[in-house]
């Protein structure tokens, strides 16, 4: 009888442990228990949209639930773990979709892995306010499951900007890359979420599917487990997103003009605006897309263009065979030589030329295709207008209200001042190159996404958190 009751005992003692084990999985064993049952995620890549998803929400629900100190951890971890592979990177999205250049495409990972803000980012919008009736405290949390949808034009960089700044503010992600960019994404992707599960033990906190595509990406639009959308990419991608209804941040296409006066100091203006309007052969959208220019400094300002690699075509036969070859009937840029490189453009369009150019500079007026379209190549029009007031007021036509980036080179402190506020653009850039708007050669952090037709601009961890405001009646004020 006595050893009845031991062994009873025993049971219990076994059977308890037993429970208590299965309460006590690791988040490294809840998760796979979690992505089993799922069944076809593998470092964040499944078969469909909804798995994709899911395994998402199961993710934040977890994230949701560590420690500040740990979404730091993974952030640091994305960052050291990336930068040794920064060229590695660059290489797989350049070489799949074939634009650009990478020497520019490795400096653009670079800036979105080491200057993307992290967790400070939030602390700028977080508010106290105390007072008689007690405390009232304003944060910045998570929206959940974010649906990202990136370009071809800087696939990986705008994954990783997105990556750091929405896992900063405690979301997981759904990226809905560009088909095109298929196969830089998938192994970015697994990668990120190898570095993550790594450290946190959390799987699938950034998921896609293995085949993205347009319809795709509507299907996770509509997706009632995706809390926010967030944009990058050309006017249809982000006119389909808002009728999602959805709320969305939307970082749509550009047109940038770039305005030179003639109290600008010439030399520079000219050496910063072919480096910006050839960074990746002018496939950002922030990338000086029009050169405006006043007739007295005109000449001048050609001239040390082309001292920095610019090759001027004046001649109408030439100017019509190069807008035979880039621009579509449709009034559209020709797909195949979007981020082609300066020398593809002339040779292909049979314009003959001396040494190695990295720009075209078209001779135009404003009303030139060159002029109107977003091309996203380097081939740049060349608009010289009477006086200031002309160009501003050209400035303003061209960048078609998108309310995008435009840059200036003056010296004279009021026109600069007047231009910055006319034209309205999330990004103004004084006498230097675009980039420098985003952190490159300019203060400031970088981003990928510049949210212009819905207003945040340049978008950080802030703008992809939920602002809750806690309040405490009665206590906490201790003036
Ligand atoms: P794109 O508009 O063709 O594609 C962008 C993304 O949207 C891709 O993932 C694509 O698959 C998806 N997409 C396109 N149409 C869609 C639709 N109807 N429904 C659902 N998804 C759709 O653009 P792109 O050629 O990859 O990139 C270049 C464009 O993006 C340029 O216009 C450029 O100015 C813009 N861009 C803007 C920013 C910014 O921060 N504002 C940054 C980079 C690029």
């Amino acid at each position: 009888m006595e050893l009845d009751i031991e062994k009873l005992v025993s049971k219990i003692i076994k059977e308890g442990s037993l429970n208590e084990k299965k309460n006590d999985l690791t988040e490294t064993e809840k998760t796979t228990a979690d992505s089993s049952r799922l069944g076809v995620g593998e470092s964040g890549v499944f078969k469909t949209v909804a798995e994709a998803v899911e395994a998402a929400k199961i993710a934040q629900n977890k994230y949701f639930h560590t420690s500040l100190k740990m979404r730091k951890k993974i952030i640091q971890a994305i960052r050291d773990q990336l930068l040794p592979e920064v060229k590695d990177i660059a290489r797989r999205g350049y070489e799949e979709t074939n634009m650009g250049n990478l020497k520019d495409k490795i400096e653009k990972n670079r800036l979105a892995i080491t200057n993307t803000p992290g967790l400070e980012d939030l602390k700028i919008s977080s508010q106290v306010i105390t007072g008689d009736s007690g405390m009232t405290l304003y944060e910045l949390c998570p929206y959940g499951v974010i649906g990202a949808i990136t370009p071809s034009t800087n696939p990986t960089e705008t994954i990783i900007n997105n990556a750091i700044g929405m896992l900063a503010a405690g979301n997981s992600i759904y990226f809905s890359p560009h088909p095109g960019a298929k196969n830089s994404s998938i192994w970015l992707i697994k990668k990120l979420n190898e570095i993550v599960s790594k450290v946190s033990g959390i799987e699938n906190l950034i998921v896609m599917i293995e085949k993205p595509s347009i319809q795709a990406a509507q299907e996770m639009m509509t997706n009632s487990d995706i809390n926010l959308l967030v944009v990058t990419g050309g006017p249809g991608v982000v006119g389909q997103a808002m009728r999602s209804g959805k709320k969305v941040l939307g970082a749509g296409a550009g047109n940038p003009p770039v305005l030179v006066d003639e109290t600008a100091d010439i030399e520079k203006a000219a050496a910063d605006i072919v480096n910006g309007a050839s960074f990746d052969n002018n496939l950002p959208c922030i990338a000086e897309k029009n050169v405006v220019v006043v007739n007295k400094v005109a000449a001048d300002l050609l001239k040390n263009m082309g001292k920095n690699g610019s090759f001027v075509v004046s001649n109408s036969q030439d100017i019509e065979k190069i807008k035979k070859l880039t621009v579509t009937e449709k009034y559209t840029p020709n797909k195949k030589y979007v981020g082609k490189s300066a020398e593809k453009i002339l040779t292909d369009a049979g314009v003959s030329y001396t040494g190695h150019p990295r720009l075209v500079l078209i001779e135009a007026d404003k009303n030139s295709p060159f002029a109107q379209i977003e091309m996203l190549m380097p081939v740049v029009p060349f608009i010289r207008v009477e006086d200031f007031d002309v160009a501003l007021q050209t400035c303003l036509k061209l960048e078609h209200g998108l309310h995008h980036t435009a840059i200036m080179h003056s010296q004279n402190v009021s026109r600069l001042n007047e231009a910055a506020k006319e034209m309205q653009t999330s990004i103004f850039v004084k006498n230097g190159p675009s980039y420098a708007g985003i952190g490159f050669g300019g203060e400031g952090p970088t981003t990928y996404t510049i949210a212009t037709p819905t207003g945040e601009g340049t978008t950080s961890a802030r703008n992809f958190a939920r602002v809750r405001r806690c309040v405490l009646t009665n206590g906490f004020s201790i003036r």
